[in-house]
């Protein structure tokens, strides 16, 4: 007979310990080390009445009971809810708000985010209200007697601004708003934003923490009681759950979430830097140069800095020769998986955006995204400098 061993995590285990540990106990029946998927609809009960805890599966599923473990530890929060997508995610935060509630937002936010808050919520009377984050003060401006949320994606995308998220979260909490953080360019190895105030973190799974670019998902981490209890119940009620095979996915891509993100990271470093000195190339942005006009909040509350970089090379037809150059990067959008992407914002992730709004923001027609892969990096050099030489 299989003696069931508990993982037991000690209090203090360190981040790594906790990705491979985290919600994942062998499993009671056969000692499988891997949580199985648990490909089931319902279960079947003792009787009238008595059931070991489970009883239909858009409800709970052990699979996605490990992930939500798993990841809720990941961010040092009290409980984590998944869904089918990021944006099924943040959907479901967006539920805690009531019509009348006031929204502060990054303005660079993810363009998903942007067309849900603008084209779904606003039907219900929720006002949104996009502003600079990394400037604290137009935060504070924007916020009213009905603001209840600032939702905040740091670092931004495509041009890697930060926000101060100790600053935000007093600025929320002095207002009676919760912070909420999108986490998913950063990962929490590199940020834990319930560090440091956050209410709500979310995620798209589909990016870093799933981390291999073959599965969709998102998932919520908690820290309130009373929005613990609310998403539990909305995560049922509206049914937008990650199926058991998604969620064993994106449990063995947070196995390696520490591993992966070391090498990201020194790859964006080194292909930052070599775009820096680059004479074809405008501007880089990426918060571990000592350029960055943030890189001090950067070492305060990142750990590394990410494998996500964009630069300018000057012009749409610059940019055209880069992308259409490269042989070893993929040209594609999405990111955070173990393959490094490239992608030209103005015309694929940020096309939905207005001409005049994208140059407010930065996004010109040279810009040019890379999520940095974990490949060696003297092929990555290799390419991108043989891609360059062709503008
Ligand atoms: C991809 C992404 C989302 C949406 O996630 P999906 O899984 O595609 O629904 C939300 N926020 C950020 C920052 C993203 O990159």
């Amino acid at each position: 007979m299989y003696r069931r061993q508990i993982v037991k995590l000690k209090a203090n285990a360190r981040f790594s310990t906790i990705c491979l540990h985290a919600g994942q106990e062998p499993d009671p029946t056969t000692g499988a080390i891997v949580t199985p998927i648990y490909q089931t609809s319902t279960y079947v009960q003792e009787e009238l009445g008595k059931h070991k805890g489970y009883e239909y599966a858009r409800t709970q599923n052990p699979t996605r009971s490990a992930l939500e473990s798993n990841v809720a530890a990941m961010e040092n929060g009290k409980a984590g809810f998944a869904f089918a997508s990021g944006m099924a995610a943040i959907n479901a935060i967006a539920s805690l708000l009531k019509s009348g509630d006031h929204v502060v937002v990054s303005d660079n936010v993810y363009g998903g985010t942007f067309r849900l808050f603008d084209q779904v919520l606003g039907r219900y009377q929720i006002a949104f209200s996009y502003v600079d984050t990394a400037d604290i003060a137009a935060v504070e401006r924007a916020l009213t007697p009905q603001t209840r949320m600032l939702f905040v994606e740091t670092p931004s995308n495509p041009v890697m601004r930060l926000t101060d998220l100790p600053a935000a979260a007093d600025l929320a909490h002095r207002h009676s708003a919760r912070l909420v953080v999108d986490n998913t360019f950063a990962s929490p190895y590199i940020q834990r934003p319930i560090e440091l105030g956050a209410d709500l973190v979310t995620h798209s799974t589909t990016k870093y923490l799933n981390g291999h670019s073959d599965s969709i998902g998102g998932v919520v981490v908690a820290t309130r009681d009373d929005d613990i209890e609310w998403l539990g119940f909305v995560q049922n009620a509206a049914g937008g759950i990650l199926s058991p095979f998604d969620s064993w996915l994106v449990l063995r891509g947070t196995k390696t979430l520490p591993l992966r993100m070391v090498q990201h990271s020194a790859n964006g470093m080194v292909l930052a830097e070599l775009l820096a000195a680059h004479p074809k190339v405008k501007q880089v942005h990426y918060p571990g140069l000592a350029t960055h006009p943030q890189h001090a909040l950067a070492v305060r509350q990142m750990r590394g800095f990410g494998g996500m970089l964009s630069f300018d090379v000057g012009s749409l037809e610059a940019a055209r020769r880069l992308l259409n150059g490269v042989r070893l990067m993929s040209l594609a959008e999405s990111l955070g998986g173990v393959e490094t992407l490239i992608s030209h914002p103005a015309s694929m992730t940020h096309a939905a955006v207005p001409a005049e709004h994208r140059a407010a923001l930065g996004i010109t027609d040279g810009l040019v995204r890379i999520s940095a892969g974990v490949e060696d990096i003297d092929d990555l050099r290799d390419d991108l400098i043989q891609a360059l030489d062709l503008i």
